[in-house]
């Protein structure tokens, strides 16, 4: 996380991303060693045959849009996020799918197909005054800017 003297960015959820100093962010999943299934967010134990002995894994930052719409209302009462936007499934590179906020200047641009990157996105100021950021899936060429 950037941190100076005026206002700190801080994650919507902990423990969500991994954000390295010098590279791009990824989800933190779990992998299971004993059955390789992989999920998205971390669990404790694995889904598929229950075993307890499971690892985090950091996803792959780049998929494929497979179904997207676009949210015109706030979807909860406390939500302070931007309206429009758009969620979807992304199918990361030969991994899992994953049911994610994809990011755009105009929401309704994602189609089945469109290759997508994992960013960071600033939602709002909280009270602190601290801009709280929350992952999404964002055009390549719109993350390339
Ligand atoms: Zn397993």
């Amino acid at each position: 996380m950037m941190e100076s003297k005026l206002s700190r960015r801080v994650a919507v959820e902990p423990g969500i991303w991994h954000e390295p100093d010098d590279g791009k962010v990824q989800l933190i999943g779990m992998r299971c060693p004993n059955c390789g299934e992989i999920t998205f967010p971390k669990t404790s134990r694995c889904l598929y045959c229950q075993n307890e002995e499971v690892e985090e894994y950091l996803l792959k930052n780049e998929g494929t849009v497979t179904a997207a719409s676009v949210v015109t209302r706030p979807p909860a009462k406390h939500y302070r996020g931007p309206v429009p936007f758009a969620i979807g499934f992304v199918e990361l590179e030969d991994e899992l799918r994953v049911w994610t906020p994809l990011a755009s200047s105009d929401p309704e641009v994602f189609k089945s197909g469109m290759e997508v990157e994992l960013v960071l996105q600033d939602l709002y100021q909280n009270d602190e005054g601290d801009t709280v950021v929350g992952f999404a899936f964002t055009p390549k060429e719109e993350a390339l800017r």
